[in-house]
């Protein structure tokens, strides 16, 4: 049985005051025991919510180094001495913005599978991809090298986000049955990777303007298995909501 999941990205956002208020009123509420509901507030905020019994907390983002003169990092030894258990790697934001390579982006997953933390690895095509008919393959490349470079064992500890970054805060969501077919392509390049234990096992979430008005249907979808959420998870009745539609 493969683990539902559902992430908020609270990204650049909520200043302390606002952040403990929405904090606080996440560990309030009470969520299905089979859904993990995880939330990812600023860096700076990590630590002052790393003892939350209700919600599990997310980095954002983690160093690709282990440690040193990489000023304004923060490293994946740091984030495991705070407790935390999942960090988000990937995030088209730091792949546009940042500049961030695929390279990169598997050097900061084995730094984290080293200190034991979940890598929520993000990956989607952009709209000029999809519409020029490249998306599988754009999808593809971006996984190629946690699929070719990790040990089954590794790889089973990653949770995959799929999110178009055309639907990435634009209000444009996938329909579900292209998404479940992006979905059903990762999971059969899991399944020629690493054989069908570990292609089953492996959860892979949905991320692109979710909201509680479409989560059921993405949710019902066979390969897809929650949600990384943006926008929607800045409001605690939202993200309780999508948290509740499977
Ligand atoms: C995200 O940034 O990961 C995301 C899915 O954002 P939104 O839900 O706002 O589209």
């Amino acid at each position: 049985m493969r683990k539902k999941i559902v992430a908020g990205n609270w990204k650049m956002n909520l200043n302390k005051s606002e952040a403990e208020i929405l904090y606080n009123d996440l560990e309030s509420k009470s969520y299905p025991d089979d859904v993990e509901a995880i939330i990812a507030p600023a860096s700076i905020y990590l630590d002052s919510f790393s003892n939350a019994s209700n919600v599990s907390i997310s980095s954002q983002d983690v160093s690709a180094n282990s440690n040193g003169a990489f000023t304004g990092e923060f490293s994946a030894e740091m984030l495991s001495s705070i407790n935390l258990r999942f960090a988000i790697v990937g995030h088209s934001e730091r792949r546009t913005f940042h500049k961030e390579t695929d390279l990169l982006i598997f050097q900061k997953v084995e730094m984290l599978l080293k200190y034991g933390i979940t890598p929520i690895f993000c990956c989607g095509e952009s709209l000029l991809d999809r519409e020029s008919k490249n998306h599988f393959n754009v999808v593809k490349s971006q996984l190629s090298q946690i699929l070719s470079k990790l040990s089954s064992e590794e790889f089973s500890k990653i949770v995959i986000a799929y999110e178009p970054v055309w639907a990435i805060g634009t209000g444009l969501t996938a329909d579900p049955e292209d998404a479940q077919e992006m979905h059903s392509f990762i999971r059969s390049l899991v399944f020629e990777a690493f054989g069908s234990e570990i292609s089953e096992l492996i959860s892979i979430l949905y991320g692109g303007s979710c909201k509680p008005s479409n989560a059921k249907e993405l949710f019902s979808m066979d390969d897809i298995d929650g949600g990384l959420i943006g926008g929607a998870s800045l409001d605690s009745e939202s993200f309780e909501a999508i948290i509740n539609s499977f």
